[in-house]
């Protein structure tokens, strides 16, 4: 499942909301801290962590 990398407008914190595909793709992602909506996605950092434990 792959993780979205979010900078809240409003307070600038990063956050990584967990989002469905879905959510992602409708803009459904609200901010952790102020839970506004006008998140800006960054688009550059993809969580390819190697879980290889299993
Ligand atoms: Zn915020």
């Amino acid at each position: 499942m792959p993780l979205y990398d979010y900078k809240c407008l409003k307070c600038s914190r990063e956050c990584l909301p967990a989002l469905t595909m879905k959510e992602h793709e409708t803009g459904a992602a609200t901010c952790p801290a102020c839970e506004r909506t006008e998140l800006r996605h960054l688009t550059t950092k993809v969580i390819a962590r190697t879980s290889s434990k299993s």
